[in-house]
């Protein structure tokens, strides 16, 4: 029978892990997380309910609301990756914007948020066969997961993608924006008190800052079917 395992991928962020963790799960037929949405739904859902004015964050509201934010995933097979749904709305090209990313990583410090959504995370992997990215899988989520991965690039490198990407999604944004959102989010989650953004000694480190997407996905899946094949 073939083995199956968990791979975990971390680290900054707009390294494309999830580009990388998408075309892995392809490779291998796995199922795909995205934890990264999961934290931009519930940074939507306090947007869309008011609880963020001025930079200030109602906790104790989002608290109380956290039984009633439902988060699911569903496979679209047009797009070949399972997308995220709030309360059953599909939230996928929302959650994108400048405006959540400006919010999300404050959002994702609050440990109840984090408690939720991890829970939540070791169920879908119970049955392996998961390829889940974020900042704390292989930390936190999957610490005995059998493959992880620390992506990272130069922020310069990262912020280019990010805006071209999003330039490209007919959003309206300037790279300086786009390179302080890259640079504040990352101080965030590494300086966060609950699982901060950390690179286990298990983890391979990949700097993808001069490496194409095809070699990167030649690099992950040797390693990945390497650990499958000799199980
Ligand atoms: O991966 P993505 O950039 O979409 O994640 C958005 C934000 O969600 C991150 O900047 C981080 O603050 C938070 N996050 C997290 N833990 C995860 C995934 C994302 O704290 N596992």
């Amino acid at each position: 029978m073939k083995k199956e395992i968990i791979i975990a991928i971390d680290g900054h962020s707009s390294t494309g892990k999830s580009t990388l963790a998408k075309e892995l799960a392809k490779a291998l037929n796995y199922i795909y997380i995205d934890t990264g949405a999961m934290y931009r739904a519930v940074t939507y859902y306090a947007l869309q309910n008011n609880l963020i004015s001025e930079k200030k964050i109602n906790k104790k509201q989002l608290i109380n609301d956290l039984a009633k934010i439902q988060i699911d995933f569903k496979y679209n097979p047009d797009k070949g990756f399972a997308e995220v749904y709030l309360n059953g709305q599909n939230i996928e090209k929302e959650i994108r914007q400048m405006y959540v990313s400006n919010f999300v990583s404050l959002i994702a410090t609050i440990p109840e948020v984090r408690e939720k959504l991890v829970a939540q995370q070791r169920k879908i992997g119970e049955r392996k066969g998961i390829v889940m990215d974020g900042r704390d899988i292989g930390s936190v989520v999957f610490p005995d997961a059998e493959l992880k991965i620390f992506m990272t690039a130069s922020p310069e490198v990262r912020a280019k993608r990010r805006y071209l990407e999003l330039l490209e999604k007919g959003e309206n944004v300037n790279f300086n924006d786009v390179l302080t959102n890259v640079i504040i989010r990352d101080k965030i989650d590494s300086e966060r008190d609950t699982s901060p953004l950390m690179i286990t000694p298990d983890a391979i480190k990949i700097d993808n800052s001069h490496l194409t997407r095809q070699e990167q996905l030649d690099l992950v899946f040797n390693l990945a079917k390497e650990i499958i094949d000799h199980k």
